[in-house]
């Protein structure tokens, strides 16, 4: 049975929901993997110690799916205390550099040892430039990272490194994998990891259909799209709006279906 064990790293807020996953993997063999690194949070270093010694485990290696704060900055916490341990991540060059730790480098189809088995790292960039997902296969089982949270949908910040383009890419990749279940870094296990990744694919190409029609409706700026697409959408929900459409725009540039001139955009 491959049962990795969850646990919270204790950070809830409006951006983590509940608090980010991470997933311990421990071996009969001593060796013990742990998927994200958490925040540093006192109380998520002492579950993991809690869990490590029941299973007589060390910690030999921490695999970071991407580098945004809630999952990477708890590595010098981990470092400190788990000296044996490695950590590996996709390098991501002006954002790894704020995490005091020995980065090493891992890339789509690497295999890592983890504990009795092993998982496979998948590249999935779009939601971040080093974002990776990591697939048990005998089991179907892909720790998703940031890629799809049940019953949310995920920021593509396109000023910030995101890629809707590529994300779109990526969700394809999972869906082409035909996992059993996916594990997130928030919110709930996904039982049915077609269904979420059909829904997510189609809503994001009917909000480029919602797009290109404001285009073809005449309007050119940001927010005069985003005002006709999200009609009547909470005012302080309305950046994230704005950033979704940038990052739909930017997408569409990409494909050679849009083009911009000082802020004004048509098709
Ligand atoms: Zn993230």
């Amino acid at each position: 049975m491959f049962e990795p064990l969850l646990l919270s790293a204790h950070n809830p807020s409006p951006m983590t929901g509940a608090g980010n996953n991470t997933y311990l993997i421990a071996g009969d063999n001593g060796s013990a993997v742990l998927i994200d690194a958490g925040v540093g949070d006192a109380r998520h270093l002492e579950e993991i110690d809690a869990a490590l010694n029941k299973r007589r485990a060390r910690l030999d290696r921490v695999l970071v799916t991407h580098g945004h704060p809630d999952h990477a900055a708890g590595a010098p916490a981990l470092a400190a205390t788990h000296p044996h341990a490695t950590f590996l991540k996709t390098p991501w060059p002006g954002q790894d550099e704020k995490y005091a730790v020995q980065w090493q480098v891992i890339r789509g189809g690497d295999v890592v040892p983890a504990g009795d088995e092993s998982v496979t790292a998948v590249a999935t960039p779009g939601h971040s430039p080093d974002h990776l997902a990591l697939v048990h296969e005998a089991s179907g089982t892909i720790f998703t990272g940031d890629l799809v949270v049940l019953g949310s949908s995920v920021m593509i910040h396109a000023s910030r490194g995101g890629d809707l383009r590529e994300y779109m890419a990526s969700l394809e990749r999972l869906l082409a994998l035909a996992p059993r279940r996916l594990l997130p870094a928030h919110g709930p296990s996904v039982e049915d990891p077609r269904a979420l990744l059909n829904g997510y694919l189609e809503h994001r190409r009917f909000r480029e259909r919602q797009v290109i029609a404001a285009l073809r409706a005449g309007y050119s700026e940001v927010p005069a799209i985003a005002e006709s697409i999200y009609d009547g959408l909470d005012s302080a929900l309305m950046p994230a709006a704005r950033e979704n459409v940038r990052a739909h725009l930017e997408k569409l540039k990409a494909d050679g279906l849009a083009r911009d001139e000082d802020g004004r955009w048509r098709l």
